[in-house]
């Protein structure tokens, strides 16, 4: 290392993974980037991604400067000129067509970004939009429906206790190549080795040999969109073989009576037939389940992206609580973030969806949005309420979201849109007002969501890398917020962000169970006055929280000064049992059958009557899943050479009888035809894919006019979600159906 050299440690905000990174920078330059070894958490792990840090921030498409359209051309122009053209858009939309003609989408990345974690709902506030849509409907809602029903919050979510089970029954997910979602450990990949090396076991259920498949003990290839029928029938069997012990967590339960004749129809053996599986395996693994020493159940992307992702969500944790492994060491625990109200028992408010539905389609609310696969149809369709209008952060839906192609038509013919975005890409070419953050390594990061989700309890902040004379993301939505309140697009942001810290403290000091409960909101707001705004809320958040120093009460306990004392995160121990304090369900029990899914079990109920006669339990019948590697993530991180190097990984894999059943071979395109569009893909013949299962990634499809991405576009591969269908959603959560659909594969003629 040179004399000039430096080195800084930080969390790479890119995953769910948040690992540790040691980075070495000449100037302003990275020279370096490796695995932080003294990180408390990932130990020196690091995947490609990771290492590409310094590439994103001097990548030349990165925009630097506002860009607004003009003649259909995007020009680059300062910045209050183009908020000043975000006040006029917004105030003509207004005009013509009022409040809810405005739509709101954020995009994966905003849930990496501590500005997006507090200053996002200012905005969201000020637009007074029931339109809000994410990237949550896109692949995880189900998760969070559960979750709520079961547990009483949809962000209360248990993780496998992955250091300590002794058994791991996992789910349409493959950490090896993703690094884990909604279950944050860095080093996924070694964690499963080490639980097999303790003589621990680990069952894969994919209908593809995955990478993850490829390290388990067994691994069954089941037919898409069949996985509830599955878990229901191990349930059944621990039902009629008197398996069932729910351990410490009885006292707990409500609702656990009916279940077992809930479950009475999904027999082994016909389930088995729908599944494609053998009847002996379903009785192994509920044998399995039932006689660990520990065991737990993820289920990921490829479950909760089907018809019944709800279902399948709940059906996995109640396999867990049927077997004793809820709520205990090495079965499902519930993080403890440091940024987490302290819990306390009783009843609370519960779990509520459906307060307001979409105009078009009636689909409800959850969480505060609705359905992004509902977008396209509040666009088009005319009427009062119709959406000119839409506000994006971080997001490229065309590619991200089913029906890609429709949705790309429909944000072409909106009014007026504004984008925070760093790159033009496919979506927010459409944008007359695009504001670039600032890169990663300009602003500071500490992982507010992925902590709650964690399978170890770790509190890790990381200051910016690089200075910067650009506005922060919490002064670009903050101003966005003033513009959208009538404030103008000359407002001071700070009005904002002093109105937020004040908020924040005011709410705690009136607080009964607050550490700083009856304190001076004065003095409290003096001790973080020097901060900027988003880390004086980030630091009040510590100190109130629940490991938090409670500003003097506890001096051993968290702030941000201690956390910037400790650049390698602090590890503040294994996940313990939670019950019943972690509890917010309105009868303060764990509702283990909870109504809305007695309801959707008569849905699952017929379509398992419909499968077993239909064209469902045909293998010449192909059907659609998408997959993941491990150089992408999602649509965004394709215009990094060094990740999109060698080999074109958008091929479309398909099982050697079925290539051959349909007159396809390597070397060749495959033109494939669903109900709502068709594309063509290079062939990958592999007999690591089911029979009557064909797979492409997603997020790809960067070919079209007016993104500015040159390197994705040199290799473009194509958007798996023009296929997608729109229509089909989880009932329960509205989340997109992108596993499972119906398609025709063909010879390309070209
Ligand atoms: S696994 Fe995720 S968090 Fe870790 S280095 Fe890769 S992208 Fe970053």
């Amino acid at each position: 290392m040179s004399d000039t050299a430096r080195t800084v440690f930080r969390t790479c905000p890119l995953c769910e993974a948040t690992c540790g990174l040691e980075l070495t920078l000449e100037g302003d330059r990275v020279t370096k980037i490796r695995g932080d070894e003294q990180d408390v958490f990932s130990s020196g792990f690091i995947c490609p991604k990771g290492t590409t840090l310094g590439a994103l921030h001097e990548d030349p498409d990165r925009l630097r400067k506002p860009l607004v359209k003009r003649d259909g051309k995007h020009v680059e122009v300062e910045w209050d000129e183009a908020f000043a053209a975000v006040e006029a858009g917004f105030s003509r939309l207004r005009d013509e067509s009022g409040d809810e003609s405005v739509g709101f989408y954020l995009g994966n990345p905003n849930v990496h970004n501590l500005a997006g974690a507090f200053f996002v709902r200012p905005l969201l506030q000020s637009i007074k939009t029931r339109n809000v849509y994410s990237a949550s409907t896109v692949d995880q809602m189900p998760r969070h429906v559960s979750c709520g029903l079961m547990y009483g919050s949809a962000d209360a979510i248990p993780v496998p206790d992955l250091d300590r089970t002794d058994y791991l029954l996992m789910l349409g997910a493959n950490p090896v190549e993703s690094n884990g979602s909604l279950c944050t450990a860095p080093d996924f990949p070694g964690r499963l080795k080490r639980l097999r090396e303790r003589g621990g076991t680990l069952v894969v259920v994919d209908p593809r040999t995955t990478r993850t498949a490829k390290l388990a003990d067994r691994h069954l290839a089941i037919r898409p969109g069949t996985d509830p029928h599955f878990l229901l029938a191990i349930a059944k069997v621990l039902f009629d073989e008197g398996l069932v012990d729910y351990g410490s967590v009885a006292q707990h339960l409500e609702g656990a009576d009916a279940i077992e004749a809930a479950v009475q129809g999904f027999d082994s053996e016909r389930v088995a037939e729908i599944c494609g599986l053998d009847a002996d395996d379903i009785r192994l693994l509920a044998r399995e389940l039932a006689g660990a020493e520990s065991a737990a159940v993820y289920g990921r992307i490829g479950v909760h992206t089907a018809e019944f992702g709800t279902l399948t969500s709940w059906a996995s944790d109640l396999l867990v609580i049927l077997t004793g492994n809820f709520d205990r060491e090495g079965g499902m625990l519930f993080p403890y973030s440091a940024l987490s109200r302290k819990r306390r028992e009783g009843p609370g408010r519960g779990f509520k969806a459906g307060r307001w539905q979409s105009r078009v389609r009636r689909a409800p609310e959850v969480r505060g949005e609705l359905p992004i696969a509902t977008i396209a149809d509040e666009i088009e369709t005319e009427g009062a309420g119709q959406l000119r209008g839409l506000v994006t952060i971080a997001g490229n839906p065309v590619l991200s979201a089913p029906n890609g192609e429709r949705l790309d038509a429909a944000f072409a013919g909106l009014s007026f849109m504004v984008s925070v975005d760093p790159y033009l890409n496919e979506t927010t070419r459409h944008a007359d007002v695009v504001l670039p953050p600032p890169s990663v390594l300009e602003r500071s990061h500490y992982d507010v969501a992925f902590y709650g989700i964690s399978v170890r309890n770790i509190a890790n902040y990381s200051a910016a890398v690089l200075a910067t004379d650009a506005p922060s993301e919490a002064d670009i939505l903050s101003r966005l917020a003033l513009i959208a309140a009538g404030q103008g697009a000359d407002a001071d942001p700070k009005i904002v962000q002093r109105m937020l810290v004040r908020g924040l403290i005011e709410r705690e000091v009136g607080n009964e169970y607050s550490s700083i409960h009856g304190r001076d909101a004065d003095e409290i707001e003096a001790e973080v006055g020097a901060l900027p705004a988003t880390e004086a809320l980030l630091d009040i958040m510590l100190r109130t929280g629940p490991w938090g120093d409670g500003f003097g009460s506890d001096p051993e306990g968290l702030s941000l000064a201690r956390l910037e004392a400790n650049p390698h995160g602090i590890d503040l121990g294994a996940l313990e049992p939670a019950l019943p304090a972690v509890l917010s369900t309105a009868s303060g029990k764990l509702e283990v059958f909870p109504e809305a899914i007695a309801q959707d079990l008569t849905r699952l109920q017929a379509d398992f009557t419909s499968r077993s006669e239909g064209p469902a339990n045909d293998d010449t019948r192909l059907c659609l899943v998408g997959r993941r590697t491990v150089r992408s993530n999602n649509s965004w991180m394709h215009n990094v050479e060094t990740l999109v190097r060698g080999r074109d990984r958008c091929t479309l894999q398909i099982h050697p009888d079925d290539a051959t059943r349909l007159g396809l071979s390597t070397g060749s395109n495959a033109r494939i035809t669903s109900r709502v569009g068709s594309v063509e893909a290079p062939i990958e013949i592999t007999a690591e894919i089911r029979r009557g299962v064909v797979s492409l990634p997603h997020g790809y499809g960067h070919d079209l006019r007016g993104a500015g991405l040159s390197v994705a576009s040199k290799t473009p591969g194509v958007n798996s979600n023009r296929l997608t269908d729109d229509q089909p959603l989880d009932v329960l959560s509205g989340n997109a159906v992108l596993n499972g659909i119906p398609v025709e594969v063909e010879a390309a003629t070209a």
